[in-house]
């Protein structure tokens, strides 16, 4: 009898979303841990055998890591690094042994008091990603657990035999990063994706999922017990569903999906090298937009023209001590060097609103004493560019940073979230005052690193006229755009019905600033999620867009599709689309230009 069940789907843009495959559920997480007092002569055989497992797992992880391909992701090594410091982490080796000595408790009993004890302290953290990693500590234990309990490394885990032609669907109540890249690795084994009970889209079995290309379920509550040993089951991670022993007809839908979906992504990946240019021969720079250095890697596989927006507000979230000018160097120089010369847009901080900055690096910018702990209107408030203007010091430390690694590559700096004309010309000011701090210290900088503007409060998008005077290009955030032109907190779920980007006063705006920006000779680029969707790549072109920039995973189908339209049609559609009144009509209208792609 079909099953169907709920979770958090991940799947990656180079890759399907749907596998199928033979379940094999793994049950190494759920060991029976025995709980028993020793006498004091038997101390020393238990804190023995806690240092044999301890020394087991460093060494299973050391071999994992040796084993790591060089062109694998690079959060495939970081994350095993992070799981050997954890293992070497006193709390976890040495407390445990204490607990034996004083307590007089076998090791298992000791070693799981002090995994609650770390977990306990980790979960009362406000910060979701750093509440999270209480999730790796688990893992790592549950690996010297393992070692404990059987005397064998989690490595050892035996998977069956499957037909041939069929693949695997790992099922398991957890799976640690390290047992991912393990079991994927295996020469005997054909993993097609996995289905866990733990974990969340940020927990790094998420992440890892993503880059190494596997779709998978997390969070499924209770697969283990749905689902049989050898069951065939089809994991569908657009929607995050998990169909367990699926009907025929409906299994024959999925493999007809997925052979699409194969073909599909295997057509993309050959316009990764193509010009990108419309059908009738308009030049185009498609973009990619980035978090961390990292992710640079997934652009130059999409085959970017450059990254269109780099949110640097990302290296100074989750930790206590903001990264100082040297750090954030390395890091933009690195993109930079990366691109070769292709442009790297790179935004100065945008935190404020949901990205907030730990309480302690708060504190260190001095701003306990004055700051409300609670904003009333946080997207109102202290965001971006204001937060820049207010502290001075860690403006001017990120400006030396970004113009330092313009000396490497081709870099343009982007200020967010400006609504007046003054915040251009301090903003500006700033990057004077940076450069001639350089000049004093002798560090080199390429002069003329053009300053830009985000587009994304209607304000900026008004006074378009003042602001092509003093700023060298744009880039359209249209994510923000729409929440302050539609009055909608883009983070609040009960208003999120109302949040349409195809309001004919967003679609104005956007029409407007590219029409300005242009006729003024000033670039003017699309960063927010709309550059990314393929259903309106031919409107935004039409209304006289070429620069796009977009998550790397979408480039590619955007591309596809720019490709087949010419600039005359797509103008037709946006003159079209911008008499309509209703985002009805406007929807209509698009979906005849999907269905038709390349007809006037
Ligand atoms: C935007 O607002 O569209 C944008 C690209 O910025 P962010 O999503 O980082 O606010
Ligand atoms: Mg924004």
């Amino acid at each position: 009898m079909t099953r169907e069940l709920i979770g958090i789907g991940i799947v990656s843009g180079s890759a399907p979303g749907i596998a199928i495959g033979r379940a094999h559920l793994l049950g190494a997480s759920e060991l029976d841990i025995q709980q028993y007092q020793i006498e004091r002569k038997d101390v020393l055989h238990e804190v023995a055998r806690l240092n044999n497992a301890f020394s087991i797992v460093r060494a299973e992880l050391d071999e994992l890591r040796g084993h790591v391909a060089l062109d694998a992701p690079s959060e495939v090594g970081a994350f095993l690094d992070l799981h050997r410091m954890i293992l070497d982490d006193s709390h976890l080796c040495d407390e445990p042994r204490d607990l034996v000595r004083q307590k007089l408790i076998n090791a298992e009993w000791a070693l799981s008091i002090q995994l609650e004890e770390v977990c306990r302290q980790f979960e009362s953290i406000e910060d979701e990603y750093l509440r999270e990693r209480s999730q790796d500590v688990r893992q790592v234990v549950d690996r010297v657990m393992k070692v404990l309990t059987s005397g064998k490394p989690l490595t050892a885990v035996v998977v069956p035999k499957v037909a041939e032609g069929e693949r695997l669907i790992l099922v398991a109540r957890d799976l640690a990063p390290a047992d991912v890249l393990h079991l994927k690795d295996r020469a005997d084994l054909d993993v097609a994706g996995f289905v866990t009970e733990l974990g969340g889209p940020t927990s790094h079995t998420a992440i890892l999922a993503r880059s190494l290309g596997l779709p998978s379920i997390l969070g499924v509550s209770g697969a283990r017990e749905a689902v049989k040993e050898g069951d065939l089951v089809v994991i569908d991670a657009e929607s995050g569903r998990l169909h367990v022993v699926p009907e025929a007809g409906a299994l024959a839908d999925f493999r007809q999906r997925l052979r699409a979906q194969v073909e599909s992504r295997s057509q993309l990946r050959k316009l990764k090298g193509k010009l990108s240019r419309t059908k009738d021969g308009i030049a185009l720079e498609l973009m990619a937009n980035i978090e961390m250095p990292g992710d640079v890697r997934d652009a130059l596989e999409a085959g970017a023209d450059g990254v269109g927006l780099f949110r640097t507000e990302f290296l100074f979230m989750n930790r206590d001590e903001l990264p100082d000018e040297d750090e954030q160097f390395e890091a933009y120089a690195k993109v930079a060097r990366a691109m070769k010369g292709k442009p790297v847009v790179i935004r100065t901080l945008d935190v404020g609103a949901d990205k907030v900055l730990n309480a302690a690096a708060r504190l260190g910018l001095g701003m306990a004493l004055s700051a409300p702990t609670v904003e009333s209107n946080p997207a109102l408030g202290l965001r971006a560019i204001r937060y820049c203007l207010a502290y001075p010091e860690l403006f001017l430390t990120q400006l030396r940073a970004i113009l330092r690694a313009s000396a490497v590559g081709t870099v343009r700096i982007l200020v967010p979230m400006l609504a007046h004309v003054h915040e251009v010309e301090q903003a500006l000011a700033f990057v004077a005052r940076a450069k001639e701090q350089l000049k004093e210290r002798k560090q080199k900088f390429d002069g003329r690193v053009p300053v830009g503007g985000m587009i994304e409060v209607p304000a900026a998008a008004l006074s378009l006229p003042a602001f092509v005077k003093r700023m060298k290009f744009f880039s359209i955030g249209t994510n923000d755009l729409i929440q302050y032109t539609l009055a909608i907190d883009r983070a609040d779920s009960s208003v999120a019905h109302l949040y349409d980007h195809l309001h004919p006063a967003v679609l104005h705006l956007i029409s407007r600033t590219i029409r300005i920006g242009t006729r003024a000779r000033t670039p003017v680029a699309v960063c927010g999620e709309m550059a990314g969707e393929v259903e309106l790549a031919e409107l935004l072109l039409g209304m006289g867009l070429r620069q796009f920039s977009m998550h790397p995973s979408q480039l590619l189908s955007v591309k596809e599709r720019l490709m087949k339209v010419s600039t005359k049609t797509a103008g037709k559609l946006a003159a079209r689309v911008l008499r309509a009144d209703d985002p009805i009509d406007v929807r209509r209208a698009l979906d005849r230009s999907m269905a038709q792609p390349g007809a006037d």
